[in-house]
């Protein structure tokens, strides 16, 4: 089973006014040092959980990893490394704002023993990079999808975002081409959401910010799917475009309801359980950088909730993730694991009306059922009992 281990940073240069991550702009004023010997400590909270465990992803993520120095990132490898058991395979993944990184610390991040790097470079437009509030323009975007290619990271994604106030497809279009240009096996396109408590939930919830219609981030959506498709990219999950074998495995353990402790402030674990007793737990940290480090610091585990999870939770969280995934839901499997009755005529209804296919074994969403995929995912979970 893969097991992996996620490590937030919670540091930022600036707050993005869409972004509801736990993440802090800080300009260039953050604890570094103190904060990686804390998650070295938080490490050694879980040594007896992990001890010779097998791990098949280490994923830095934020916030703004790449604001670290390598030397830190491989010392939190390094512990990882002597505590665990990795697999031979691992993907150890780093998150990288063009701005904030250069070729001399991608040459140092990959000897530190990052394998793969996801770039957040959200548009090649300014105009839709200045509507962000993003502090990389599209030159430094170019620059550094270069310099990780010269470094010699094969594994490389990048992010891109539509649906931005009067954005075309014209516009979105270019985007996608120039990101061709760089040549990288994996493409991450999501569509903005307006979430509460962002500076852009804020100024939407006063009537200041216009967002596109549904129909309009439909047709986005579609667009999206059938040129990256045309391009040689998979669509393996609803907002992730692959070429075969650069599918994110990390990734891969969140959708499919593996196991992962999470380290750092805010960060979200989850260790899963095959028998009926208990089906899981869940756990997340407290999201306040300080409050997490105090906790630590005095050896206390810094917990902000902790759950036991039933079996609806489970089969829920399985429906959820799984049906956006390109190889879907696997029903006959679902059931034998979950003791499980499905009304099929329900799951054939979605079917027929165009929202669900039937791949060999299992069920997943169509471009149409994409579009209103809540709803689609709503009536699946109530097929099953
Ligand atoms: S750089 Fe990323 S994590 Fe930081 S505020 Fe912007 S979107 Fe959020």
């Amino acid at each position: 089973m893969p097991f992996g281990i996620y490590i937030h940073i919670p540091y930022c240069v600036t707050k993005c006014p869409y972004c509801d991550f736990n993440s802090y702009g800080v300009g260039s004023r953050f604890p570094e040092k103190e904060y990686t010997d804390t998650i070295l400590q938080e490490l050694e909270l879980y040594r007896n959980d992990i001890t010779n465990t097998e791990i098949s992803s280490i994923f830095f993520g934020g916030g703004t990893p790449s604001l670290f120095n390598p030397k830190s990132i491989e010392g939190i490898i390094s512990r990882i490394y002597e505590i665990t058991s990795p697999a031979s395979n691992i993907e150890i993944s780093l998150e990288v704002n063009p701005k904030t990184a250069d070729l001399v610390q991608l040459i140092g991040l990959r000897s530190a023993g990052i394998s793969r790097v996801s770039v957040g470079v959200q548009s090649f437009s300014e105009r839709k990079l200045d509507f962000l509030g993003r502090i990389n323009s599209a030159e430094d975007s170019s620059n550094i999808l270069k310099d990780i290619k010269k470094a010699g990271f094969e594994n490389c994604s990048m992010d891109l975002m539509y649906g931005i106030k009067d954005e075309t497809i014209f516009e979105w279009e270019n985007d996608l081409n120039k990101a061709l240009d760089f040549e990288y096996p994996h493409i991450s396109a999501y569509c903005l959401t307006i979430e509460d408590g962002t500076e852009f939930g804020r100024r939407y919830a006063l009537g200041k910010l216009k967002v596109p219609s549904d129909d309009r981030l439909s047709e986005f959506i579609t667009y999206t799917t059938d040129f990256l498709q045309d391009s040689g990219y998979s669509q393996y999950e609803i907002s992730n475009y692959a070429k075969v074998g650069s599918e994110c495995a990390h990734n891969m353990l969140y959708w499919k309801g593996d196991s992962y402790i999470g380290l750092g402030a805010g960060a979200h674990s989850h260790l899963a359980n095959n028998n009926s007793a208990t089906w899981g737990r869940r756990w997340a940290n407290l999201r306040s950088p300080t409050l997490y480090m105090n906790s630590v610091q005095e050896g206390r585990k810094p917990l902000d909730f902790t759950e036991e999870l039933n079996r609806e939770e489970v089969v829920q969280d399985k429906v959820l993730m799984g049906l956006r995934l390109k190889e879907g839901i696997d029903i006959s499997e679902l059931e034998a694991k979950f003791q499980l009755n499905t009304d099929m005529s329900k799951i054939g209804k979605l079917v027929d009306e165009g929202f669900l296919e039937n791949t060999k074994n299992a069920f997943r969403l169509t471009k149409k059922g994409n579009l209103l995929s809540n709803a689609v995912i709503l009536k699946f979970v109530e097929a099953l009992s």
